[in-house]
């Protein structure tokens, strides 16, 4: 008898459990379809954007074709000209429910393109060599899946494209930052956002994800050594800044190899000097500039202080002045232990179980991490790797190919990490 009623029990769980199967199948298939069915368009949009690149706060003309193409595919509501060139869109479910954001970004970077596309680069020296142009196109493809399912959504998708990833030019506002000083994650009120980017150092086919410090934290430096400028051939008339420069420069490297705990990751970087007009005349000043990147906030924070110290008293041992300005480019991009386990079932719906990787933390950063310390994020890579077609150089080269048969998945990923997670949310 007892053994009986265990049966029917389990009979009925299996039951339960297959129909919730079936329901949750059934939004898969859809999405899935019709990923497959905006692929080509897709397609088209991240060339036309990749051959009309941007620069941050420039998108006037992105941001233009993003509200058309919004405008096309019919979401309830478009916002335009948010942190400059932002567009915002809502797309409401036809059942009640919380509000979810995906987020792309639009801006390209100051390199000449070197990749020979026939949809190459229109604009000299600017080129999308970060993969925004895709990250756009498919939050577009994502709208265009997302509204023809409007009656299976319980709730609100909130699509962010955000302009000025790639940090702003001197002076101005803009980016996630701004985007959220005007708003963006209020009215409705966003309580969770994800976002994805493209990765070529994974395959195509393939996702990866990491629960808490996703991408570093960035700070921005610049030094302006000032000393007495001198002829090359009386070294002792005056003070050389570029002998001071060289110091610097060696002392800062104790940074990371002396002072930071050896088990967290930290990394101090010159990257610009820029010093003299003549090959006999000492130069007054030399200006450098750099970035500190760490997981951690007291790494942070200690990495900086030890920066300005070591900074100033070289400089003073070998008698030059230092200036040094400090630019917070961006926290640690963290991804919310909570919200990414209960993720990582709409990704692995999405790739396949064996194609979802846990990736190791990354030192790039990215100012996704504005919004994921305002609410709770969680932010993805997507494998754009292709070896068959030479889609192997890194982000941020000139010769930078994605895999454009990555774009589908790209595609899903955003919509279901949305869906499951406002379905989840409306069946609390
Ligand atoms: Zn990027």
């Amino acid at each position: 008898m007892k053994r009986r009623v265990i049966g029917v029990l389990v009979v009925l769980l299996s039951l339960a459990a297959s129909s919730r199967t079936v329901r949750g199948d059934d939004v898969l298939r859809r999405v899935e379809e019709l990923a497959k069915q905006v692929t080509p368009q897709v397609i088209e949009w991240r060339r036309d954007f990749h051959s009309n690149p941007e620069l941050s706060n420039r998108e006037v003309r992105t941001g233009r074709v993003v509200a058309e193409r919004l405008r096309e595919i019919g979401v309830d509501e478009i916002k335009t000209g948010v942190a400059h060139n932002g567009v915002v869109a809502l797309i409401r479910g036809k059942k009640p429910g919380p509000t979810v954001a995906l987020r792309a970004d639009m801006d390209a970077l100051p390199i000449q393109e070197e990749t020979g596309l026939p949809f190459a680069s229109k604009n000299p020296g600017v080129m999308h060599a970060c993969g925004h142009d895709s990250h756009t196109a498919m939050l577009l493809g994502a709208a265009k899946v997302l509204v023809q399912m409007r009656d299976q959504i319980p709730g609100t998708g909130k699509l962010i494209f955000q302009p000025a990833e790639e940090g702003v030019p001197p002076g101005e506002e803009g980016g996630a930052r701004l985007m959220i000083k005007e708003g963006v994650l209020d009215n409705p009120k966003v309580p969770a956002i994800f976002g994805l980017h493209v990765n070529p150092n994974l395959e195509t086919g393939k996702l990866a994800y990491r629960l808490g410090g996703l991408m570093a934290s960035v700070d921005r430096f610049t030094i302006k050594i000032t000393g007495k400028q001198s002829h090359a051939a009386m070294p002792w008339q005056g003070v050389d800044p570029i002998v001071a420069s060289a110091h610097i420069i060696t002392a800062v490297q104790t940074i990371a190899s002396r002072k930071i705990d050896a088990r967290q990751p930290g990394v101090v970087s010159i990257c610009i000097i820029k010093a003299g007009t003549a090959w006999n005349i000492i130069p007054r000043e030399v200006v450098m500039e750099g970035t500190i990147r760490s997981h951690d906030l007291d790494v942070r924070n200690k990495a900086a202080e030890e920066f300005k110290r070591i900074v100033s008293q070289t400089a003073a041992a070998n008698g030059v002045k230092a200036q040094i300005a400090f630019e917070d480019y961006g926290p640690v991009t963290w991804n919310d232990p909570e919200l990414g386990k209960k993720t990582f079932a709409s990704l692995v719906r999405a790739a396949g179980e064996k194609n979802v990787l846990e990736t190791q933390p990354v030192m790039g950063g990215e100012d996704f991490a504005h919004y994921a310390q305002k609410v709770p994020g969680f932010y993805i890579f997507l494998g754009v790797r292709n070896e068959s077609i030479g889609a192997v150089h890194a982000l941020h080269t000139p010769k930078l190919l994605l895999d454009e048969a990555a774009f589908p998945l790209g595609v899903k990923a955003h919509c279901l990490m949305a869906l499951d997670y406002l379905r989840r949310e409306a069946g609390k």
